[in-house]
């Protein structure tokens, strides 16, 4: 039996989002994102001011987003694009995605998600937010939600590195991550981490520690985006300013660091993205030649030159 015949993933090589999905719902389901007008504690002087070093939300937020439309019109809204996208889908949760969408007064919380939930094509909601702003009632009330409707609870962790976390002025060391998502999930929340690859700062032995540590936690799924410079950004201005201090993957180094990454990572951890775009108007650094829907099978094939999976090197004491 050759190495390739023994991946438990199949020729994908790890636990891929799509596929569980589609077992567990019986289709597609499709994010109709949401601008519900929210902030971060590291933007409005809670914590800090500023927000994270790398952070444009202009860079993730899909065009037919408009803050100033009530939730229900920019589902309206979005539901018209994806269905001329996707034609045919018929499942959809709301994505609360820009900002801390738990950071705000229990009531006003509810109002939002019960309009969301109210929309008669919404199944469930999405929900991003930082780990500093999960009280238990907002932890139970998701619960409470999540008895009906498929609630995911999108945590930004982005580095396990407190010396990394405190200089991109993200406010909250990987405690505070490890604290709330394990209060999240002994709630009965399915929790998706939020990991950012290659912030400066970052060395290969800590990201693949990363790796150990998020394995160690009850997530449910891990979003991997790899460092992006987005214009208009403070990190971008400091990447303009002094090249050398902000290290930069290009796409070979990239692919073999999320490979090395996820043969570390945990087999039962569902990877829902591998990679992210901005949008190359938004973008200013690095220029790659592989596009985002090259960059899974571009994995899965240095997984499968590797004869390796998912896991295939979880719980090894030795690297
Ligand atoms: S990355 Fe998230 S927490 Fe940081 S400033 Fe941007 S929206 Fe806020």
């Amino acid at each position: 039996m050759t190495a390739a015949a023994v991946s438990p993933f199949g020729l994908r090589r790890y636990n891929a989002w799509n596929e569980d999905v589609k077992v567990r719902y019986g289709a597609r389901v499709q994010k109709v994102s949401v601008e519900a007008g929210f902030t971060c504690p590291n933007r409005d002087g809670l914590v800090a001011t500023g927000g994270c070093t790398f952070c444009n939300n202009d860079g993730f937020t899909p065009l037919y987003l408009e803050r100033r439309q009530s939730v229900t019109q920019q589902i309206d809204a979005g539901l018209e694009f994806l269905l001329r996208r996707y034609p045919g889908t018929d499942r959809f949760i709301a994505y609360f995605q820009s900002y801390s969408n738990t950071y705000g007064e229990l009531q006003r919380l509810r109002s939002l998600y019960q309009e969301a939930l109210a929309h008669p094509q919404i199944r469930g909601l999405a929900i991003g937010t930082r780990p500093d702003c999960l009280g238990q009632p907002v932890l139970e009330y998701l619960a409470e939600l999540a008895r009906e409707h498929i609630i995911e609870l999108e945590i930004g962790v982005e580095s396990c590195n407190d010396a990394v976390l405190s200089s991109v002025n993200r406010g909250h060391d990987f405690a505070a991550s490890a604290d709330a998502i394990t209060r999240a999930a002994a709630q009965g929340l399915e929790v998706t981490a939020h990991m950012l690859l290659g912030l400066p700062g970052e060395s290969r032995e800590s990201m693949l520690d990363g790796a150990r540590k998020l394995s160690a936690l009850p997530i449910r799924a891990l979003k991997l985006h790899q460092l992006q410079l987005v214009r208009g950004t403070a990190l971008a201005r400091q990447w303009q300013c002094d090249p050398a201090s902000v290290p930069l993957f290009d796409e070979q180094e990239c692919i073999a660091l999320l490979c090395d990454f996820i043969e570390r990572l945990a087999p039962h951890i569902l990877l829902q993205r591998v990679g992210s775009e901005v949008p190359p108007s938004m973008k200013l650094a690095p220029v790659w030649n592989v596009r985002l829907s090259e960059l899974a099978p571009r994995i899965s094939a240095e997984l499968a030159r590797r004869g390796s999976w998912q896991g295939r090197r979880y719980g090894l004491v030795q690297d």
